[in-house]
């Protein structure tokens, strides 16, 4: 599932091809994702200039006049620019038409995607209520621990709440708290002001260097037959249950917590 470095590294592959260039046809392949895609696509993109592509949380805006189109890749999705020309094919669903002759191209072959319409001034109700995005500085060390009083949530469940913090997946949870060194089973509650300064700021490098690594891929934005540009992270507890920790040799632990498997050092980590 793309995560919050892979939507960022999408973003940032797209903008020179996509950015100041006019929309000149919508194709949908079929009325829906997700959710029905709504008639404003359509309609109102036609004819718009896209004067910027952002990202918030996991979501891609296409900012026009008129309006945006709000972009999730959900499970499988992905973006492409491609000559016009280019044939599509499975689960190619949207082709949107720019005047430099190439098509943005969404493909999902699970449809857990979607394409929705943000009014002009408006915030969706998808985005309305999200927390900081974690790169910015809205999000550090302060703003966890002072959010996080009286809670009793494991702390892993707490930073991969959305309305706290977005895009701090399950892999990205399991190696921040690991490179802190905090325990993903502590109570949100108590965890100190010193600690949560040490795990925002690992958050925040793990994401950061997340992106880098993306970032070598963006010339895949511009290859029809390239896999788009994901990128493959060093990790060393998430998916390593039962292998030796990195730093101290002892078996990673794993369990279940809030449905999602959880790894950790019950030595390193407290
Ligand atoms: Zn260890």
């Amino acid at each position: 599932m793309p995560e919050l470095p892979e939507v960022e590294t999408t973003r940032r592959g797209l903008a020179p091809h996509v950015e100041k260039r006019r929309v000149k046809s919508v194709l949908l392949r079929r009325p829906d994702l997700r959710w029905p895609i709504p008639p404003e696509v359509s309609q109102d993109l036609p004819g718009q200039r896209i004067e910027a592509v952002r990202r918030r949380a996991k979501y891609l805006l296409l900012d026009t006049a008129a309006g945006s189109a709000l972009l999730h890749l959900g499970m499988s999705g992905s973006l492409r620019v491609l000559p016009a020309k280019t044939a599509p094919t499975a689960h190619d669903h949207v082709d949107i038409a720019l005047d430099s002759g190439r098509v943005l191209r969404f493909n999902d072959p699970r449809r857990f995607g979607c394409l929705l319409w943000q009014a002009p001034g408006e915030t969706h109700e998808l985005l309305r209520d999200l927390g900081p995005e974690p790169l910015s500085d809205a999000f550090d060390g302060d703003y966890l621990f002072e959010r996080s009083r009286g809670r009793s949530a494991p702390v892993k469940t707490f930073l991969m709440d959305q309305r706290i913090v977005v895009g701090v997946g399950n892999i990205y949870a399991a190696e921040a708290l690991f490179a802190a060194g905090v325990s993903p089973l502590r109570a949100a509650g108590r965890v100190s002001r010193e600690r949560y300064g040490l795990l925002a700021e690992e958050v925040k490098r793990i994401l950061a260097h997340a992106i880098a690594r993306g970032g070598t891929t963006l010339r895949d934005f511009l290859n029809p037959d390239g896999a788009p540009g994901y990128f493959e992270q060093e990790l060393s507890a998430y998916g390593r249950g039962g292998e030796p920790c990195p730093r101290c040799g002892r078996p990673l632990k794993e369990a279940s917590l809030g449905q999602r498997t959880t790894v950790w050092c019950g030595h390193c980590q407290r």
